[in-house]
């Protein structure tokens, strides 16, 4: 038998386990353990409400969670109820799935003024994460601008543009679906410090932007190298860049308008206690393809800024960690000593869900060669069922979460697969006891 935990119980963490049990089959033990009491990590966390067709991943998960030799321990948190040197001790493998939650920092003058938001703190907002549940982002102002060309950019900026009516069937939280429904804003201001040709932003999600409601993307014709160099990209990119194309057609006559803002580098948020403008470089492309400044500076008047610039992993104390590509030091995702890791704790924060598969195939090969086949030799999850015990943890289980999920789903608005629960104590209560 071998024994294997997994901190984190998003795609990383669910495709391991998946991974594991082809691999091993009866074999192998495995405990997902989660901070939260609720699994799934990003796709309920950070995946947009308004794209369940993503978030029905979790339909998977469910299979390889209701297997017999697959526990979810939720409501543990690593560093307070157990150490990483205790689960190294316990289990035969550690595999460290715990994703990308924190925000690079924008880091310019008035980058700390209130109204300013990260983009974990906005997603996490608007989709009912306990810690940024009490967010309250000021919608009470005309215009918004959008730090960043990634499609977490574009998440913020659709969720920004959206009615109340283009929320049917999502699962966006009370909280976010009351203040944007009452939102004043008009104007969101995307801005990419590069040009069309360098988006971060897939052709499908781009797309959207063209078919919303009350909301039209706007982009400068002038901002495009000549058409002809659309052929050197590749398909997906070319099939974007044609979407802004497109988009450079349209004219302003929605009520709400996104506006592109290529070149355009953000130097100085400013403002008396609270964010009023944001100071603007325009860039050109240098002859590496990257930005450089051209001195010449405008000016947004805006109430919110919303940065979109990428993420971090959290460091672990003891784990050897790489601090410019905010990941843990690993090579094909060994740390060593009985650690892993995957997903973006592995490879830093770019890629879909997708890219998650492979990461746990191969982890779990890794484990494999370096257990040999002589197998394990660590107890597992009872250790770890003694040592929360004595510390007197209150772990949720998948059948716990299962309580929580029909709980979410009676509460539901019309038509829409459930309302979360927000606060941690709320999700506890909800589990009931048989
Ligand atoms: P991303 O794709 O890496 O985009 C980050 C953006 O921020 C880039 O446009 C980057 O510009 C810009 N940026 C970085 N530092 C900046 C700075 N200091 N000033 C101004 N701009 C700056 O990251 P993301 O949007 O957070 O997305 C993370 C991953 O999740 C991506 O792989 C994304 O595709 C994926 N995702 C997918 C979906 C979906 O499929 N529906 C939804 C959300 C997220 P440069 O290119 O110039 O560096």
């Amino acid at each position: 038998m071998r024994h294997v935990a997994v901190i984190g119980s998003g795609p990383a963490g669910y495709y391991s386990a998946e991974a594991l049990q082809k691999l091993y089959g009866d074999e192998v033990r495995i405990d997902m353990i989660d901070r939260m009491p609720v699994p799934y990590g990003l796709i309920r966390f950070g995946v947009a409400p308004d794209h369940q067709s993503i978030k029905a991943v979790s339909r998977r998960y469910e299979k390889v969670a209701l297997s017999d030799n697959v526990r979810f321990v939720g409501n543990v948190l690593v560093g307070r109820d157990v150490s990483i040197p205790e689960l190294v001790d316990l289990y035969d493998a550690v595999i460290l799935a715990t994703g990308a939650p924190d925000d690079r920092m924008l880091d310019i003058p008035g980058g700390d003024l209130p109204g300013v938001v990260g983009s974990a703190a906005f997603v996490g907002w608007y989709n009912g994460h306990p810690e940024f549940a009490g967010l309250d982002p000021p919608l009470d102002v005309a215009v918004a601008a959008v730090i960043g060309n990634g499609n977490v950019a574009l998440d913020v900026a659709r969720i920004l543009a959206k009615t109340p009516a283009e929320f049917a069937g999502s699962d966006i939280v009370g909280h976010a679906f009351s203040a944007l429904g009452g939102s004043a804003i008009r104007a969101i201001h995307l801005l990419g410090r590069r040009g069309p040709h360098q988006i971060a932003m897939t052709p499908k999600e781009l797309g959207e932007l063209g078919h919303l409601e009350d909301a039209v993307p706007l982009v400068d014709p002038a901002d495009f190298p000549p058409l002809l160099d659309d052929s050197l990209l590749e398909p997906g990119q070319r099939k974007s860049v044609t979407h802004l194309r497109d988009f450079a057609n349209l004219a302003p006559g929605k009520a709400k308008s996104i506006v592109f803002d290529f070149f355009a580098r953000p130097v100085a948020i400013e403002g008396e206690g609270k964010v009023e403008r944001l100071i603007v470089e325009r860039t050109r492309l240098d002859d590496k393809g990257g930005a450089a400044g051209t001195g010449e500076t405008y000016q947004i008047d805006c109430g919110l800024v919303v940065s979109c610039i990428g993420y971090k992993t959290p460091p672990i104390e003891g784990v050897a960690y790489e601090e410019d590509r905010g990941r843990f030091a690993n090579s094909g995702g060994v740390i060593g000593g009985g650690l892993y890791c995957v997903g973006w704790a592995r490879r830093g924060p770019t890629g879909t869900i997708g890219t998650n598969r492979p990461d746990g195939y191969e982890v779990a090969d890794r484990i494999a060669a370096d257990l040999g086949a002589s197998g394990g030799r660590k107890v597992g999850g009872p250790g770890l069922d003694g040592l929360l015990e004595s510390r007197g943890a209150d772990v949720v289980t998948f059948r716990d979460w299962q309580r929580i999920e029909a709980a979410e789903a009676a509460r539901a608005r019309e038509g829409s697969p459930r309302e979360k629960f927000v606060a941690i104590e709320e999700m506890l209560g909800a589990r009931g006891r048989e």
